[in-house]
């Protein structure tokens, strides 16, 4: 092959005016390119020009391949379906199209690929909506600071770390530690509020996912779920663009002023096929051999999940234009005049409360060490983590969450008053405990009140436990944490404390149910509520009978 410096004058026009004569052929730009060379769900295509980043291209065989590497003279692309089917010299075509996915509600209770086709056999999506999976986040004008909480149903999380909608709090812990479990147990808390889920299954296998989505069904949530499942056997692009996918569903009911909670289970994986992808693309490697662009692919997906404006519901497409939240300027902001994305008139609309995304990213730890690259990224990028543990896990404290490092940054502005008003001293609480028990495992003598913050410590950690499945509103936590932290434990053994709460809300529920629907209503924890609250646990002491002890004695009252 003749090199540059020998081609004639005449060869190099010719070549120009053909290229020339391409494009505007296909209005303005090349529109179709040939195949150089493909493999490993890869291909390198030659002669497209002005391709958009993202943009979706037709291969043979209605193979879909989306552009990721535009360089100057070719660009390379993934391939979402059989790479074997295509071969070198075979054409491409632009779409014109950037990568993109069907929402709205025709997706509740179904499984979807990343790409949007379905998996679960129910037959097509019959929705007429699209929307790009990428996109850049909304500024902060369209955001407000999250106000609402997102209930996961666990006391301990709802209590220490409470998660506030439009937060984006981070799951972090070793292999088998129960971080699908507290994702699934929150998405099933669900079953009764006004949040629709989004599950992120990333490299899975079938049967994991098949076993997740029968629990929702089983347990009632799956009407208002979507799955959105690139299994261990899809291709590292599935892998790649599920949390997207995931993250553009979730949006879509967002904007309609809704509210929707997207999991991510798990980046790590997702961050090894985008690694894959980018070493076959042959992007330089970084630190531990990922790409340098993965933390900002991380937090350009994390950063999408939000507590939007205020703003008004337009008639004609139902979404939402955000207002600025500008208090003073209340009256301009009544009068906003056009939809922002339909342009039709929306100035006689009321203000609609702001819709919400919250995002629960889920990264697996080896062996405790949250140095690594990905997780470090991770929790920067984030609002919190929750740290599992295995250590914690196999001493059967689950949720094996670590009180100590276990965060969450903006989430407490949204607890309900009643959690607030036990959590502060259950929170002190802990902290003391782990604190003395470190001292206590010397084997040195103990005062008396060291004793006694250990024992409360002891029966606070057993009280925080709970099973997978078994989701507590948040009601019944606040009555479960007060036994604890108003020493009414103080007397019953800690092998029996578990049980003692357990049979204390059996007893509220029958005897007593106004005090949970007081607290549900008021969302407060009112002087009234806890007298009532006091004489309950009072008349329950007296029927609950202590078996742990050899004769089965009453407890004191
Ligand atoms: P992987 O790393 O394999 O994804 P994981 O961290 O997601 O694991 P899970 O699959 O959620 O962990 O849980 C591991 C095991 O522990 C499962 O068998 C699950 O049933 C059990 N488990 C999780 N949470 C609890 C809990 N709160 N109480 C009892 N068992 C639990
Ligand atoms: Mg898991």
């Amino acid at each position: 092959m003749a090199d540059e410096t020998s081609m004639r004058p005449e060869e190099v026009s010719s070549i120009i005016r053909r290229a020339l004569q391409a494009e505007t052929q296909a209005g303005g730009f090349a529109a179709v390119g040939t195949v150089l060379e493909v493999g490993d769900g890869i291909a390198r295509v030659y002669g497209i020009r002005q391709c958009q980043a993202m943009e979706l291209l037709k291969f043979p065989h209605d193979v879909i391949g989306i552009a990721m590497n535009l360089e100057e003279d070719n660009l390379g692309c993934v391939l979402l379906g059989k790479d074997e089917l295509i071969k070198e010299g075979d054409q491409v075509e632009r779409t014109g199209r950037i990568a993109s996915i069907p929402v709205g509600d025709a997706l509740l209770g179904r499984v979807i690929d990343a790409v949007g086709r379905p998996l679960d056999g129910r037959g097509p999506i019959e929705t007429e909506r699209y929307r790009p999976v990428e996109r850049v986040a909304p500024g902060i004008v369209k955001r407000q600071p999250v106000k609402e909480p997102f209930h996961t149903g666990y006391k301990i999380v709802d209590a220490l770390t409470p998660i506030g909608r439009g937060q984006r709090e981070l799951i972090i812990g070793d292999r088998q530690t129960g971080k699908s479990a507290l994702v699934v147990d929150a998405i099933l808390n669900q079953r009764a509020s006004d949040v629709v889920c989004i599950y992120v299954a990333i490299g899975q296998k079938n049967a994991s996912i098949a076993r997740i989505v029968e629990t929702f069904e089983r347990e009632g949530v799956m009407n208002k779920t979507v799955v959105v499942a690139a299994t261990a056997t899809a291709p590292a692009p599935q892998w790649y663009l599920a949390p997207y996918a995931g993250c553009a569903i979730g949006e879509e009911f967002m904007e309609r002023g809704g509210h929707a909670l997207v999991a991510f289970d798990d980046l790590s994986k997702h961050a090894e096929a985008y690694r894959q992808i980018s070493l076959l693309l042959r992007r330089p490697p970084g630190r531990e051999a990922y790409p340098g662009d993965i933390f900002y692919l991380h937090s350009r997906l994390l950063e999408r999940a939000m507590k939007s404006s205020d703003g008004k519901i337009c008639p004609s497409c139902g979404l939402l234009t955000p207002l600025p939240p500008t208090e003073e300027n209340l009256e301009e902001l009544k009068a906003a005049k056009v939809c922002a994305h339909c342009g039709e008139d929306i100035s006689g609309r009321e203000i609609a409360d702001g819709g919400s995304l919250t995002a629960l990213p889920i990264v697996e730890t080896k062996a405790g060490d949250i140095s690594t690259y990905i997780p470090t990224n991770l929790i920067s990028i984030t609002d919190g983590q929750i740290f599992l543990e295995a250590d914690l896990f196999h001493k059967m404290i689950r949720p094996a969450m670590n009180v100590g490092t276990s965060v969450s940054r903006v989430g407490s502005a949204a607890q309900i008053p009643a959690m607030k008003s036990v959590a502060g001293e259950l929170k002190l609480s802990l902290a003391q405990y782990r604190e003395m028990a470190a001292f206590a495992e010397f084997g040195t003598e103990l005062d008396e009140a060291t004793q006694r913050q250990l024992a409360r410590g002891e029966r606070l950690t057993e009280l925080l436990k709970q099973d997978q499945y078994v989701p507590m509103p948040v009601e019944y936590q606040v009555l479960i944490i007060y036994l604890g932290v108003q020493e009414h434990l103080r007397d019953i053994p800690v092998e029996e404390v578990q049980r003692f709460g357990e049979e204390f809300l059996a007893f509220i529920r029958s005897e007593r149910p106004g005090i949970p629907v007081r607290i549900a209503e008021t969302r407060r924890l009112d002087e009234e509520t806890q007298q009532k609250l006091e004489e309950a646990i009072e008349e329950f002491r007296k029927s609950f009978v202590a078996t742990a002890g050899a004769d089965g004695a009453r407890v004191e009252g």
